[in-house]
């Protein structure tokens, strides 16, 4: 749909999808590919504003054609709330440059393949929704999962603004589907990150249940804050938990079993949704706390034990040399 300009390469996917291949080859997992379907605009948009949607269609031809830089639409300024004496509804936003600013608020995102993204994540959704509804009670024992191996990520996206390299937030997408089938949901984010764009989305709802464990303090900086526990109908449903960099494999486990225990069974959810990050590795180049590959497979045993449909969804992880086995320790450990 959209050039593609990335700040964060590529090869990322292709290294994680040749490490599942690779697995499979030595017998080690019996992962299954599939290719996404198209289900077009509307699933987006019940998460995202049509303006924001309609601005991400043709920002990138609307820069270039007004003689922005071909490498990929940037904003210049902001709006700060310090701008008291502009009230920004009574502005009429024409210009490319001013519109980059009004729907961002950080200068990482260059406009990329979003579209195809978000349909690999709607897809895998109906996947596995497709797999509950067809399994049968000699079944039970299994946990169905799909993994939706996104990109760009999407949970610093919210439904009209972009930024941290996301555009869509695609966990956000997948539960609104689930929600709108009149099902139970949690997110689950263990990216390094606070899920800033996820939490916005559902912030004043009681389902999905959202919760978070990130580094701190850290991108993006003015949120993800153990206060912030949702608003209204929402309260008490937003749960986050800023962990210091030097969190280790045993104190971090210590803390998921804890939420599991506390807060995720409690809640007797159909599905769960797990914002997969592994930039929470102890080398990640941008980000990292002291989480060891081993440590991703304890995870992945961890996730399983709540006993629910999962889905995971690609976020962060930057360190190349080692994505491939983390993810690949996650899910193997589910298995
Ligand atoms: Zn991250």
């Amino acid at each position: 749909m959209m050039k593609a300009s990335t700040t964060k390469t590529p090869s990322r996917l292709s290294i994680i999808k040749d490490h599942l291949i690779h697995l499979n080859s030595n017998s080690l997992s019996k992962f299954e590919f599939l290719s996404p379907d198209n289900y077009g605009l509307e699933p987006i948009l019940s998460v995202h504003s049509k303006d924001y949607v309609e601005y991400l269609q043709t920002a990138y031809q609307e820069w270039v054609k007004d003689g922005g830089n071909e490498d990929g639409v940037l904003p210049e300024a902001f709006p700060h709330r310090n701008l008291s004496s502009v009230k920004l509804q009574n502005i009429k936003i024409t210009s490319s440059v001013a519109k980059a600013g009004l729907y961002c608020f950080d200068m990482s995102c260059c406009i990329t393949e979003i579209y195809e993204s978000a349909q690999v994540v709607i897809s895998a959704t109906m996947e596995l929704k497709r797999i509950v509804e067809e399994s049968t009670s000699d079944e039970s024992n299994l946990v169905p999962s799909v993994f939706a191996l996104c990109r760009p990520p999407g949970h610093h996206a919210n439904s009209n603004l972009c930024a941290g390299y996301c555009f869509l937030n695609n966990v956000a997408i997948s539960a609104q589907l689930l929600v709108k089938a009149n099902k139970k949901v949690v997110i689950l984010d263990i990216d390094y990150h606070h899920g800033n764009g996820t939490q916005d989305i559902f912030y004043s709802n009681s389902n999905p249940l959202y919760i978070s464990l990130h580094g701190s303090p850290d991108y993006p900086w003015f949120t993800g804050d153990e206060s912030e526990k949702g608003e209204g109908e929402g309260e008490g449903f937003n749960i986050n938990i800023p962990l210091p960099k030097t969190t280790v494999d045993d104190e971090y486990l210590k803390i998921l079993k804890r939420v599991i225990d506390e807060n995720i069974r409690s809640f007797n959810a159909d599905y769960l949704i797990v914002s997969l990050g592994v930039d929470t590795y102890k080398e990640d180049p941008i980000a990292g706390l002291q989480i060891t590959s081993g440590g991703y497979e304890r995870v992945g045993e961890l996730i399983k034990s709540i006993k629910l449909p999962t889905l995971f969804v690609m976020e962060g992880g930057y360190h190349l040399e080692t994505i491939g086995i983390n993810v690949g320790n996650i899910l193997l450990g589910f298995t």
